[in-house]
């Protein structure tokens, strides 16, 4: 991001999904109805460009965003005739067979799509066998299309990252690092009948500032414009800027996040970091069961006695906030993410082999 733009629109394109996995963060499934036009798409992804100069890249998501067939490819070359890069996130369902996963390739191929990211593991697994994603990144990678490879972390029992670290196809794509990239992410419980994760080993990510919020924009499928793609997004109200469909009004909302404190303050620390700096000790027991930064922001913005003394007290932190968050937008002025390099939701969250 530049002191002034976002680099990175994502396009939450549909909340329909032919999965329906039990702890999917915008409750996704084959049900749920509504859905961005190929006209909208095009509209916003204009104005995006217009509104916002440091802007760089667009991100199709969902949902499942590969079920609006030809919509999705006309998108993606929309977006590149408009000079942005572009990558697609999938849960791979679309690797049924040899000649779909070819078909779906070419066509991503010919709309110049730049990147694939592919969602799999234990709940994802239950709706699209993980022999359809090993076949989809193959695809992908031997057209020269970059493919990550994100795996929810596992539960006590299930050994998905393993298994996938160790299958010799997958073996082959991690000796083109270039190309392929296999991670693991953590997974967020969001129901009661969601199975209990491995804990991190290293929770020190969670303790960073959010690399999305002033990237980032997001466009949802209910035309609204949204500080960030996080797991909470949908829960946290405070994230929802509002409807904007033109440049002019894409920039308002944007720029208004600058007239938020608390945006400006998770950017800067993060949302543990917060609450561990307005209860000391006593935040222990909040975030001790915390293995998202998403999770943490959602705590911070629900918990009526975290929400009553960041009221009472936000006023003696922004001094040092503030001046540390412009120094730092000094530094990153003119800069971008190097245009290529995966760039991820949370990076902090993530492990790669
Ligand atoms: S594949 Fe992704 S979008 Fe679809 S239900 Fe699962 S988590 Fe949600
Ligand atoms: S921590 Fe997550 S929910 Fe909060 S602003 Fe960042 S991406 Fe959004």
């Amino acid at each position: 991001m530049t002191a002034t733009s976002p680099d990175t629109l994502t396009i939450i394109t549909t909340y329909q999904c032919n999965a329906a996995c039990t702890d999917c963060c915008f409750e996704c499934g084959p049900t749920v109805r509504g859905r961005l036009s190929l006209a909208a798409m095009r509209r916003h992804i204009d104005a995006a460009v217009a509104a916002f100069p440091g802007l760089r890249l667009v991100v199709f998501s969902g949902g499942e965003c590969f079920l609006l067939k030809h919509d999705l490819f006309a998108a993606i070359a929309h977006a590149r005739s408009v000079g942005l890069r572009t990558r697609c996130v999938t849960n791979g369902f679309w690797g049924k067979t040899p000649t779909q996963c070819r078909q779906t390739v070419r066509q991503l191929v010919r709309a110049g799509i730049d990147e694939i990211n592919i969602s799999t593991g234990h709940d994802h697994q239950h709706w699209v066998p993980v022999q359809r994603v090993i076949r989809a990144a193959q695809t992908l990678v031997a057209r020269g299309i970059f493919t990550l490879v994100t795996v929810e972390m596992d539960t006590p029992d299930s050994h998905c990252l393993q298994q996938l670290a160790g299958d010799p196809d997958i073996g082959r794509l991690l000796r083109r690092p270039a190309l392929f990239r296999l991670q693991c992410n953590s997974w967020m419980p969001f129901r009661e009948a969601g199975r209990m994760r491995r804990m991190l080993n290293d929770k020190s990510a969670l303790h960073r500032g959010c690399s999305q919020l002033f990237h980032n924009v997001t466009l949802t499928p209910r035309l609204e414009l949204a500080a960030c793609c996080g797991l909470t997004m949908e829960h946290i109200p405070e994230m929802k800027l509002g409807p904007a469909s033109t440049a002019a009004s894409m920039a308002t909302r944007y720029y208004g996040q600058l007239e938020d404190f608390l945006k400006i303050w998770i950017h800067v620390d993060g949302p543990s970091t917060i609450i561990t700096r307005l209860f000391g000790d006593a935040a222990r027991e909040d975030l001790r069961d915390v293995v998202h930064i998403c999770q943490a922001c959602a705590i911070l913005h629900q918990h009526p006695e975290i929400r009553a003394r960041l009221q009472r007290r936000y006023r003696e932190f922004v001094p040092d906030v503030m001046s540390r968050f412009y120094l730092r937008h000094h530094i990153d002025s003119g800069s971008v993410p190097a245009t290529g390099a995966p760039v991820q939701a949370n990076p902090d969250q993530e492990r790669s082999l």
